[in-house]
């Protein structure tokens, strides 16, 4: 569904049917601790941009609304991943963790 920020999110969830005005982003509710989603945090967050690059299924994904050091009004949205097939945190979500989508050797830097 698009987000009040215009991006294709699969954690957006919006009801308008009949008058109805009730939108949420369910991946924020799902995180661990569940947070509170206003739609100002979509415009910033970076899982649209992540889902993009990488739609890895054994990925998941979990979000922390947090506020910048230089800028305490501003909510992010923060994004940590883990693959469940490898069972590690994967540091870089847009490129993950490499088992099943290894990088093909002309991406790799020689030491
Ligand atoms: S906050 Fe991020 S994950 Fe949640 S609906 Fe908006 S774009 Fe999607």
């Amino acid at each position: 569904m698009r987000t009040p920020a215009g991006f294709e999110c699969p954690h957006f969830y919006g009801d308008y049917h009949r008058g109805r005005d009730h939108e949420e982003c369910r991946l924020l509710e799902a995180s661990q601790p569940p947070q509170a989603w206003v739609a100002s945090l979509c415009e910033t967050c970076p899982v649209p941009g992540i889902l993009r690059a990488n739609a890895c299924k054994t990925m998941h994904l979990n979000a922390e609304v947090t506020r910048s050091v230089f800028d305490l009004f501003q909510r992010r949205v923060q994004i940590s991943a883990f693959c469940e097939k490898t069972a590690r945190v994967v540091d870089q979500p847009e490129i993950g963790c490499g088992e099943c989508h290894p990088l093909p050797p002309i991406f790799k830097v020689k030491e």
